[in-house]
């Protein structure tokens, strides 16, 4: 497979989001090229925190189908973080600009 469709794949991956096949088709693809695995391993320490509370969510429940519920239900909500923290930023960079418009 070409390092191209891999980067691609590898934020699904990481999220544990692909089905058997594709992830194996990852797994084999690792072995034979360090850059892609390399730029897995930087995201999920970029993700390392993410993981873990996830890992305590599926420590917790043992059924695999809830699993899978707790994943994709903590993983939108790591979404609408994100989506949160520039909206602050954006309101904080208004706030900045409206202020300052009055010196
Ligand atoms: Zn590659």
């Amino acid at each position: 497979m070409k390092c191209f469709l891999i980067r691609d794949l590898l934020p699904f991956y990481a999220e544990g989001q692909v089905s058997k096949e594709t992830k194996t088709v990852i797994e084999q693809h690792f072995k034979e090229c360090n850059h892609c695995r390399e730029l897995y391993e930087s995201i999920t320490d970029y993700s390392s925190e993410l993981k873990e509370s996830a890992e305590l969510i599926e420590a917790w429940e043992p059924k695999s189908d809830d699993r899978e519920f707790w994943r994709k239900y903590y993983s939108s909500l790591y979404m609408k973080n994100i989506g949160l923290f520039f909206a602050v930023l954006f309101f904080i960079i208004e706030m900045v600009r409206f202020v300052k418009s009055f010196k």
